[in-house]
């Protein structure tokens, strides 16, 4: 089922009456989720994932656009008739239900045509408990279980009822790091075999990148950029996004372009002929330095982080914005720890200019 949102809007009401302040949690976005894929909402905090999330959930109405679920015009549908799955943050089970009744209970509050035979729903229940690995699990309550396996029933719970749409928001935070990483396979497995069109909203860059078909990346409210996870990464539309995906994030310094060249300080670093001359902002990603004992660019060593396969060489430079540069050079390239400076010529498609105002991309002939 393809989800389709058409200038969507959502604008929060001032809570204080005299100051003139309403929120604009979503502004205007418009775009589609094809059939079957899993989206990843990412964004900092307060961007408006959540509220997204809400509005194609029925929960919260927008206050401005239209929802579409394939042909659809659900924008004025109640929840209970979208056929949504929800998944939240904190399991939300019933405490004093088993497992197996906690999965049911969706099912027992259909009515009419929808209303199903004991079996129809104890097959069911069993379906989607085995779908997500606990059906051995069934006669427990919720405090005899894991954390992960807490939210698993909650997505079994959000499955049994076969949703048209699965929408997850942040269902990983409660869980430890090594658990997060198991639970965000499972995710993904358990979407892959449904093929259920599936929202997932996370602030964790690397979660939405591992998992996602497609990430759209938020800020304040406005839609900043829509592509597959590498696409986005390799070619960000703006010094935003280019700094919110990643890690090691991407280093950033001053710079300017003067007659063909992108200059930090005054260290030409790039040949940039279709470039115009300007004030940039320049994005380096930490795999993009080659050391280069030719290499245009000085910078002031302060100490090599062992990796393993890499290491993370940390400097400075006079130029630079970020706090720190940080490289990832592979172990094997013999970098001299107590050496005092560095030097690196960069890869041509790991450098990006941004405008020094606008902050958008600038972009040349790579
Ligand atoms: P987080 O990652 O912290 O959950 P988010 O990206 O999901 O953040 P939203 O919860 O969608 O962000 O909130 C977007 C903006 O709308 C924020 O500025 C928030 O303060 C505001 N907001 C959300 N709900 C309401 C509400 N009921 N009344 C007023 N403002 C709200």
């Amino acid at each position: 089922m393809k989800v389709v949102l058409q200038n969507l809007t959502k604008v929060f009401p001032s809570r204080n009456k005299k100051a003139n302040e309403e929120v604009i949690a979503v502004n205007d976005f418009t775009f589609e989720i094809p059939d079957g894929k899993l989206i990843g909402l990412l964004g900092p905090s307060g961007c408006g994932k959540s509220t997204t999330l809400y509005m194609i959930s029925g929960l919260q109405k927008p206050t401005g656009g239209k929802i579409f679920f394939g042909e659809d015009d659900v924008t004025e549908l109640a929840t209970e008739k979208r056929g949504v799955g929800l998944v939240f943050q904190n399991y939300a089970l019933y405490p004093h239900m088993t497992v197996k009744q906690n999965i049911l209970f969706p099912l027992q509050n259909l009515k009419g045509k929808d209303k199903m035979s004991k079996n129809e729903m104890l097959e069911r229940a069993h379906e989607a408990a085995k779908l997500v690995q606990i059906d051995e699990l069934m006669d427990r309550k919720p405090s005899e279980l894991s954390g992960g396996q807490q939210q698993r029933v909650a997505i079994a719970r959000a499955l049994v009822k076969m949703p048209r749409v699965l929408l997850l928001d942040e269902p990983l935070s409660n869980l430890d790091a090594r658990l997060r990483l198991q639970t965000r396979e499972e995710i993904r497995r358990i979407q892959r075999e449904t093929g259920i069109t599936t929202v997932f909203v996370t602030h964790d860059q690397e979660e939405a990148m591992s998992i996602s078909d497609m990430i759209v990346v938020m800020k304040l409210g406005v839609l900043q950029q829509i592509g597959a996870p590498q696409d986005v990464y390799d070619d960000p539309t703006n010094l935003f996004v280019a700094k919110f995906l990643g890690t090691p994030p991407i280093n950033v310094f001053e710079g300017k372009v003067q007659g063909g060249k992108v200059y930090i300080g005054d260290e030409a670093v790039l040949d940039v002929a279709d470039v115009e001359d300007r004030e940039v902002f320049i994005g380096i990603r930490p795999e993009g330095f080659v050391p280069d004992e030719n290499g245009a660019m000085c910078c002031k060593m302060r100490s090599v982080e062992v990796m393993g396969r890499d290491v993370s060489v940390v400097s400075e430079h006079d130029g630079m914005v970020s706090p720190v540069i940080r490289s990832i050079i592979n172990a094997d390239s013999g970098i001299d720890a107590t050496a005092t400076t560095i030097r690196y010529s960069i890869k041509r498609h790991k450098i990006f200019l941004f405008d020094k105002q606008t902050e958008e991309r600038i972009r040349f002939e790579v």
